[in-house]
C-alpha cells in the first residue's frame, strides 16, 4: 500500500467513525450551516460533536500548519480529505469568514503573536468574523475609503461607517480597512486593523433586502479604540493586505457555482421532481439545460483543482480569481435559475410551514447578490481585461 493509499484507508475509516449520520444529509435550510463564533446556538449535539472532532484534528483547516489549529495536510492529502467528504456527502463542519478571509493574509503578513491569537481560534471556530470593507461611497472604489483612524500613540481611534456587513450582528471581531494617512494618495494611507464587536463606540443597524432576510448591517464606530497590535502588516501598508484578502474571497464566492458537498446534483433534484421516462427526465430542454450546466460546473471545479496545486507550487493566484467569481457567481445564478423552472409549485412558496418552505425562492434572490459581493462582475471583467488579456485600460 502506498502512503496515498493508508491515508485514505485512515481517513476513510475516522471519517466513519467520527462523522455523525446526521450530518451527512443535505442542508435543510440555511440554519444548518454551523458558522460557530462565542453567542452560535448549535442545531444539534451531532452538529457540535462534528465540528469539535474536525477541529480537534486539525481538518477544519487541513491546510493549515499544526502550531496554528491545522491539519498541516500536504495539498494530495487535502485533495484525499475532500474526496472522503464528499464520497459520504459530509456536511462543512464550520463555514467561516475567518477560514475563507482572514486567515490566508494573516498567515502570509500576520506578526507570530497575531498568528498564534486569532488562528487557533479561527480553525476551533470560537471566534465569528466579519468584514469591515465597503462603505457609503467606496464600494467598486474601495481604496476610497474614509473610515479614519486617529493616532493616538498605542493604539487608534477610528471614526466612520461601514456598509453591507454580512451578518455585522453577529459577528465577534472584525477585519477592517481604516484610513491612517489623510494626505497621501488614496491607495497609500490604508491600515488593515482587526477589533473585537464589543468594544465601545460599535454599533450596527439592520439593513432589509428583496429576499426577505436581513443578513446585511450597517456598523458604525464612534470614538472606538483599537490597538496597533491589532494591525496585520506595516501601519499604511494595508492596501497589499486588502487585496491579498480579495483574491481569496473571490476563490471562496466562485465555489459557489461548485454544488456544496452533502447538496444532490441538479440532475438528481430534476429526476425527483419532474419524474423521468426510462430513466432519462422528461423534459428535453430542461434536460439539454441541466446537462450543459453539470458539465459547466465540473470544468470549473477542475480548473479551480489546477489553479490550487499551481498556489501550492508557488504561483499567486492573483488576477485568475476574478475570473472565477466572474464564471462561479453566473453559474450559481444559472443553477438557481435551473432549480426554480423545475420545481414547480414548490418554486412559488414564499413563507410556510416547514423549514425549506420559500427556501427556493430566497436562495434565487440570494443568487443576484454573488455577482455584486466581493467585487461586482464588471469590476472582475475589468482586471481580467487588464490583467490577463493585457488589454488598455
Ligand atoms: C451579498 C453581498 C454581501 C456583501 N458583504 C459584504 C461584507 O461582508 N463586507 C463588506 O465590506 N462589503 C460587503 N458587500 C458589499 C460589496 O463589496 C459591494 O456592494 C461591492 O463592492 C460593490 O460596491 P457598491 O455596492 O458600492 O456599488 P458601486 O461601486 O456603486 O457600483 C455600482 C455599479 O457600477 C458599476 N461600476 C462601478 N465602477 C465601475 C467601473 N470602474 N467599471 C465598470 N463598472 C463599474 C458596478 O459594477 C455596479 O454595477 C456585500 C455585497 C453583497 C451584494
Amino acid at each position: 500500500m502506498t502512503d496515498t493509499d493508508s491515508f485514505r484507508q485512515e481517513t476513510r475509516d475516522w471519517l466513519e467513525t467520527n462523522c455523525p449520520e446526521s450530518m451527512r444529509q443535505p442542508y435543510r435550510n440555511e440554519a444548518d450551516a454551523c458558522w460557530g463564533g462565542r453567542n452560535y446556538k448549535f442545531q444539534s449535539e451531532d452538529q457540535k460533536n462534528w465540528l469539535d472532532r474536525m477541529a480537534a484534528k486539525g481538518w477544519t483547516v487541513p491546510t493549515w500548519p499544526v502550531e496554528y489549529g491545522g491539519g498541516g495536510l500536504n495539498s494530495e492529502q487535502a485533495k484525499i480529505l475532500k474526496q472522503e467528504l464528499n464520497r459520504i456527502k459530509a456536511r462543512k463542519p464550520l463555514e467561516s469568514f475567518g477560514i475563507s478571509m482572514l486567515g490566508p493574509p494573516l498567515l502570509k503578513f500576520g506578526s507570530e503573536e497575531l498568528k498564534q491569537q486569532h488562528l487557533p481560534a479561527i480553525a476551533r471556530g470560537e471566534i465569528r468574523w466579519v468584514q469591515g470593507y465597503s462603505e457609503p461611497n467606496a464600494g467598486s472604489d474601495l481604496a476610497s475609503l474614509q473610515m479614519r483612524a486617529d493616532d493616538m500613540g498605542d493604539h487608534f481611534i477610528v471614526n466612520g461607517s461601514k456598509v453591507w456587513t454580512s451578518y455585522g450582528n453577529l459577528g465577534d471581531w472584525m477585519f477592517c480597512l481604516v484610513r491612517t494617512d489623510f494626505e497621501a494618495k488614496k491607495h497609500e494611507g490604508i491600515s488593515f486593523v482587526m477589533f473585537d464587536m464589543t468594544s465601545e463606540g460599535v454599533s450596527t443597524r439592520p439593513i432589509k433586502l428583496i429576499s426577505g432576510k436581513s443578513p446585511f448591517t450597517e456598523t458604525l464606530l464612534e470614538n472606538t479604540r483599537v490597538e496597533k497590535n491589532q494591525v496585520i502588516g506595516e501601519i499604511n501598508k494595508g492596501w497589499t493586505i486588502a487585496k491579498y484578502l480579495l483574491t481569496h474571497e473571490r476563490e471562496m464566492i466562485a465555489g459557489s457555482g461548485i454544488a456544496a458537498s452533502g447538496s444532490l446534483p441538479l440532475s438528481k433534484v430534476a429526476t425527483n421532481a419532474m419524474g423521468t421516462d426510462n430513466g432519462i427526465l422528461r423534459n428535453s430542454f430542461i434536460r439539454a439545460d441541466i446537462a450543459r450546466f453539470e458539465i459547466d460546473e465540473r470544468c470549473l471545479e477542475l480548473t479551480i483543482e489546477r489553479a490550487r496545486d499551481e498556489v501550492k507550487a508557488g504561483v499567486s493566484l492573483g488576477a485568475v480569481a476574478s475570473m472565477f467569481k466572474y464564471y462561479g457567481t453566473e453559474l450559481n445564478k444559472r443553477r438557481n435559475e435551473l432549480q426554480m423552472s423545475i420545481s414547480g409549485q414548490d418554486a412559488l412558496v414564499w413563507d410556510g410551514e416547514t423549514s425549506r418552505d420559500g427556501y427556493l425562492p430566497k436562495a434565487w434572490l440570494r443568487s443576484k447578490g454573488n455577482s455584486i459581493e466581493g467585487g461586482t462582475s464588471e469590476i472582475q471583467l475589468n482586471i481580467v481585461a487588464k490583467r490577463i488579456l493585457g488589454l488598455p485600460g
